[in-house]
């Protein structure tokens, strides 16, 4: 090949492989964590259906062997006439090889119930958790805070945080949340009704506005951190989660993320940074090093407002679904 030959093959070499799609693809990672266990409607689902939703989520997550952390609210177990076959729901995380962490007892508000009432629900929140972690060898040990309330005020965030520590807690921060919940709501009751339109419509866009926050995160992480750190995802256990996630997962691997543990996650040096943050309303740890840093995080994406609508006609027993 002569000279010219040979810069002609290089040109189109580098038009059939671009160098940015070899070099300048993101290497992104990410933990799932799953919240509300054994189901986020645990009060309106008979326990068949808690066990089919776990089942079809499990699989999907075993199956592409993405690791998990699922958080339990073990008040949801106590069904009269049910109890025995929701712990077993509870117990399949285990067996499918997934790691159980502590959400509270009753999925209580640490900026509504107080610092002392509180830890008792923590404390409570521990006994089926400990009798089926016992046999496997295995501790608790991660706590995730019901809605994300960290506190009203710094002292009561100090000494929550102590109280986990002294327990053996590591609290469990997230940064990539796209409410997930808000969504689920209605897709249930789309579901129950057969209304396959609805659901259709409501899983296009819960995908689209997770995307859209991933997006956001992304460039915010790199505002406020410098750099993207290895993310945690917040989603909860539900229908939606077990019949879609697994298109979930494409979009995050299309974004150029792979799937790394909690703990992997955690050894990231951001989870360091200072963190000051309090306030009445819950928030993602790269909104609180954000508010920690003065500055103050614009342009979110909108929720679609015409899913929370819907999710306001539902007149849910207790608005019990709204749970983060
Ligand atoms: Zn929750």
């Amino acid at each position: 090949m002569n000279h010219r030959a040979a810069q002609t093959f290089v040109a189109l070499l580098l038009l059939a492989f671009p160098l940015s799609a070899q070099s300048t693809k993101p290497d992104r990672q990410v933990a799932v964590t799953i919240d509300d266990l054994p189901s986020g409607m645990a009060d309106r689902q008979p326990a068949a259906d808690i066990t089919a939703m776990t089942a079809k989520l499990l699989g999907t997550l075993r199956d592409q062997k993405v690791p998990v952390v699922g958080f339990v609210n073990e008040k949801k177990l106590y069904k009269p006439g049910e109890v025995d076959e929701r712990i077993k729901a509870l117990q399949m995380w285990l067996d499918y090889g997934f790691e159980l962490g502590n959400h509270t007892f009753s999925h209580m508000s640490l900026n509504q119930a107080g610092l002392k009432p509180w830890e008792d629900d923590v404390i409570q929140g521990e006994s089926v958790l400990n009798l089926l972690l016992a046999p496997r060898k295995m501790k608790l040990r991660y706590f995730r805070h019901p809605y994300l309330d960290v506190g009203r005020d710094l002292q009561t965030r100090r000494e929550a945080e102590a109280f986990l520590t002294q327990r053996g807690y590591r609290i469990a921060p997230i940064t990539l949340d796209g409410w997930d919940w808000m969504f689920a709501g209605v897709y249930e009751d789309a579901k129950n009704r057969n209304d396959t339109d609805l659901q259709q419509k409501l899983v296009k866009e819960y995908l689209a506005h997770h995307d859209a926050v991933f997006a956001y995160e992304e460039q915010l992480s790199v505002k406020v951190v410098g750099y993207e750190p290895r993310q945690i995802l917040l989603l909860h256990a539900s229908r939606i989660e077990a019949d879609h996630i697994g298109e979930l997962l494409d979009l995050l691997r299309k974004r150029g993320y792979r799937f790394i543990t909690l703990a992997d996650a955690l050894d990231d040096e951001a989870y360091s940074l200072p963190n000051t943050f309090v306030g009445e309303e819950g928030n993602g740890w790269i909104e609180q090093w954000a508010i920690t840093q003065g500055k103050i995080p614009q342009g979110a994406p909108q929720f679609p407002q015409w899913v929370i609508d819907r999710s306001n006609q539902l007149h849910l027993p207790n608005g019990q679904v709204s749970t983060y």
